[in-house]
C-alpha cells in the first residue's frame, strides 16, 4: 500500500532515540505519526471525545487537549481511558496539572520545564513522575514563546534562537537523567522552520515534531505545512507532525496525512485524480470532483478515481486509475480496471462511480 519513491529521492531517516506515546511508537524507523488537539473545552468530556473520535476517524494518530483549569485536570483521566488514540495533555505554567496528567494516564504531556521553574521548581519531580509512569515529554518552543534569557542574548526568534532555547530546555530534563523527550521548534514562516530543524537535527538525537505554527487559514496552512514538511521529511528530519490550521482539526489530520502519503510516507488511501479543467471541458469538473470526493469520504478501501473533463486526457487518466469517469457531451464514460465499462448522464455520474467502486472492494484502507 505504501507508494515507494524511487531509491535515493527521499534521504534516508535521521535516526534519532525513540520513545512510545501510548501504542505509538516515534522517532527512528517508527512510522511520522499525525498528530492534532482539540478545540472543544477538554473539561466538556463528551464534547471533546467527540471531537477525538471525529479525528480518529479522519486518520489522527496521536491527540493533544489542552489543560488550563483544574476543571480540565479533573477530565483527563476519563477522556484517556475512553480515547481510541493516544492522549496528550498540553499544559504550560502549573506542575500540579502535569502531575494530574501523569496520574491521569495520558500517554504523553506537552510542557515546557523553562516555564515551570520560573512559577515553581517541580521540574525534578516532573522528570521522576514522568520516569515512574514512562511517560514521555514533548518540549514545544514557538517563536511567541521563546525563553526571555534567549531572546535578550540573541535578540528575535531567529533559528538560532529556537534551537538553543529548545536545548536548554532539554537540559532541564536531562539534569535529572530524564531523556524520554521530543522537541519541537516552531515558528510561523516555512524558511525559518526549515533551517530550526535542520540546526535541531544536527545538534541532538530527540525525535522531532514538526509543525508551522500559526500557520493560517486553511489554504495558507496548508501551503506553508506542506511546503516545510516536503523540505524536511525529504531530507529525512521529523518523527511526528502536525498541521496547524485556523480550521476544525479534522482537516489538520486530513492535510497531514495526504502530505505523508505524497511522499510515500503513509498507506495509500482514497486518491482524487482530477483535471483542473480548461475551455475544452465539458461538464462543470470542480463541482463534479468536490461531489466526488464527498460521496466518497471515508470509503473504506484504498482507490484511485479519476474524474475528468474532457477526451484529450480523461481516457488515458481514467483508464489509469481503478475507477474514472471521462467527460463529454453531458455524459460520463466510466471506466474501471482501465476499461470502458458504461456511459451514463452527467446526473448519474458520481452514484454509478459509487456503486462501480463498493463492486471493486479490496483490502480496508487502515487509515
Ligand atoms: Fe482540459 Fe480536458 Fe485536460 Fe480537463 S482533461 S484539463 S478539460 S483538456
Amino acid at each position: 500500500l505504501f507508494l515507494q519513491p524511487p531509491p535515493r529521492l527521499l534521504a534516508q531517516r535521521r535516526p534519532t532515540r525513540q520513545l512510545m506515546v501510548g501504542n505509538v511508537g516515534v522517532g527512528n524507523e517508527h512510522p511520522i505519526s499525525v498528530q492534532s488537539m482539540t478545540t472543544t473545552v477538554t473539561a466538556d468530556i463528551n464534547a471533546t471525545l467527540q471531537q477525538i473520535a471525529e479525528l480518529t476517524a479522519a486518520g489522527c494518530d496521536i491527540v493533544r487537549v489542552a489543560v488550563p483549569s483544574q476543571d480540565d485536570a479533573d477530565a483527563l483521566p476519563e477522556i484517556a481511558r475512553r480515547s481510541k488514540i493516544p492522549v496528550i495533555a498540553d499544559i504550560h505554567f502549573q506542575p500540579k496539572y502535569v502531575f494530574a496528567a501523569i496520574d491521569a494516564g495520558c500517554a504523553a504531556v506537552r510542557v515546557n520545564p523553562g516555564n515551570i521553574r520560573k512559577f515553581d521548581d517541580k521540574v525534578k519531580d516532573i522528570a521522576q513522575a514522568a520516569k515512574d509512569h514512562g511517560t514521555p515529554i514533548r518540549i514545544g518552543v514557538n517563536a511567541g514563546s521563546l525563553d526571555p534569557r534567549v531572546l535578550a542574548k540573541i535578540g528575535a526568534a531567529t533559528p538560532d534562537a529556537l534551537v538553543e532555547s529548545a536545548l536548554w530546555e532539554c537540559s532541564l530534563f536531562e539534569e535529572h537523567d530524564f531523556r524520554d523527550i521530543k522537541v519541537s521548534v516552531k515558528h510561523h514562516d516555512p524558511l525559518t522552520v526549515i533551517h530550526t530543524y535542520r540546526l535541531l537535527a544536527e545538534r541532538c538525537d530527540y525525535p522531532l515534531h514538526l509543525g508551522v505554527t500559526e500557520a493560517g487559514p486553511a489554504m495558507q496552512g496548508t501551503a506553508k505545512s506542506a511546503t516545510a514538511f516536503g523540505v524536511l521529511l525529504a531530507e529525512g528530519i521529523g518523527d511526528t507532525l502536525r498541521v496547524s490550521l485556523s480550521s476544525p482539526p479534522v482537516d489538520e489530520v486530513k492535510v497531514g496525512a495526504h502530505i505523508l502519503r505524497s511522499l510515500g510516507m503513509r498507506p495509500k488511501s482514497l486518491e482524487i485524480v482530477s483535471c483542473p479543467s480548461c475551455g475544452r471541458a465539458q461538464v462543470d469538473v470542480h463541482t463534479l470532483a468536490q461531489k466526488v470526493e464527498a460521496a466518497f469520504d471515508g470509503f473504506p478501501y484504498p482507490l484511485r478515481v479519476a474524474v475528468m473533463g474532457c477526451v484529450v486526457n480523461g481516457p488515458g487518466e481514467a483508464r489509469d486509475a481503478d475507477i474514472g469517469v471521462s467527460c463529454g457531451n453531458g455524459k460520463g464514460q466510466i471506466f474501471v480496471g482501465g476499461e470502458v465499462i458504461t456511459t451514463v448522464p452527467e446526473d448519474k455520474i458520481v452514484d454509478t462511480l459509487i456503486d462501480e467502486a463498493l463492486k471493486l472492494g479490496g483490502e480496508p484502507d487502515e487509515q
